[in-house]
């Protein structure tokens, strides 16, 4: 007699100790961006491909993963990013079913959002924003302050912004980001280069793939984690290429400058990263070679952190 067919999955959520901080990435699931040359237009199509092949990745399509990391600094809990969320007439409808997990990752994590004290936001798309609140418009993190870049926020949420010759899901962006976000309006904190989040959570200003963004460098023990958010989408194509633009970049050219800026940063300091997109967990280092930059994934712990001094 054979063994049952499992198709069933690992909760997607991870765990691991950096300094004196308790660090959990949990999943919002996998987004499929399509066809890799609409994904990053100004590039050849067959550089895009033959470097997919290379590194033994689908040439179809583009698979990005949504790793939202939450920090517990012993005082506060931290989330960097919600997902594309669970309403059904925005993340659900555009992203599919494969996405919205973060609540459930989460809770499977053992964190309520509820325990949530501080939202910090990387920008305002939908799979960094549209979290934030139920069908409904109600918070999903109730007790929750919101920290994001003021010209992100007022961008995104300006529905002034929509025009005509915008796609659905374009104008989609808009709506989204004033639903979301003003719902925390009155406990929005605005950051600007080099503020602190919380005590050793810096923000730094990475304008072009959308115009306020941020990255956050968590700082304990003398050891650093840059939480990059879409400073760089792939781990092959956007380090081999850095200067390549993605469909989505507000401004490719001042993204590309705020990549390369922060991948040489990052470099320098020897920095851990914890990248969104890149596969879950997305936690690893970078190396600088001839050809761009290697990515060089931490290995996914499978014990408990050490108890915090
Ligand atoms: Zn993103």
């Amino acid at each position: 007699m054979s063994a049952p067919i499992q198709r069933n999955q690992q909760p997607g959520w991870t765990r691991f100790r950096h300094g004196d901080f308790e660090c959990t990435v949990v999943t919002d699931g996998l987004l499929h961006m399509g066809p890799p040359r609409d994904t990053f237009p100004h590039a050849d199509p067959q550089e895009i491909d033959r470097l997919l092949a290379d590194a033994y990745l689908p040439t179809e399509t583009i698979e990005l993963d949504q790793n939202l990391l939450i920090v517990n600094t012993g005082r506060q809990l931290v989330l960097f990013d919600t997902g594309v969320g669970i309403n059904a007439e925005l993340g659900v409808k555009t992203f599919g079913k494969l996405t919205g997990r973060a609540l459930s990752s989460m809770r499977a994590a053992g964190i309520a959002p509820e325990q949530i004290d501080v939202i910090a936001l990387t920008h305002a798309h939908p799979d960094h924003c549209w979290g934030l609140v139920d069908d409904d418009g109600n918070k999903l993190y109730p007790n929750a302050r919101v920290c994001i870049n003021r010209v992100d926020m007022e961008y995104w949420t300006d529905l002034g912004n929509i025009r005509d010759t915008m796609s659905e899901h374009m104008k989609d962006h808009f709506r989204g980001a004033h639903l979301n976000i003003l719902a925390y309006r009155d406990v929005i904190t605005f950051l600007a280069d080099g503020d602190e989040v919380v005590p050793g959570i810096t923000a730094h200003l990475t304008p072009g793939h959308s115009p306020g963004h941020m990255v956050y460098r968590i700082a304990s023990q003398g050891r650093a984690l840059l939480n990059w958010g879409d400073l760089c989408h792939h781990q092959i194509l956007l380090l081999k290429r850095p200067n390549w633009a993605f469909k989505f970049d507000s401004d490719s050219a001042a993204a590309a400058v705020s990549r390369l800026r922060v991948l040489d940063w990052a470099c320098g300091e020897n920095m851990e990263i914890l990248s969104y997109h890149f596969p879950f967990p997305g936690r690893g280092h970078l190396r600088r070679n001839a050809d761009g930059y290697d990515w060089l994934p931490t290995r996914l712990e499978l014990e408990a952190p050490e108890a915090l001094s």
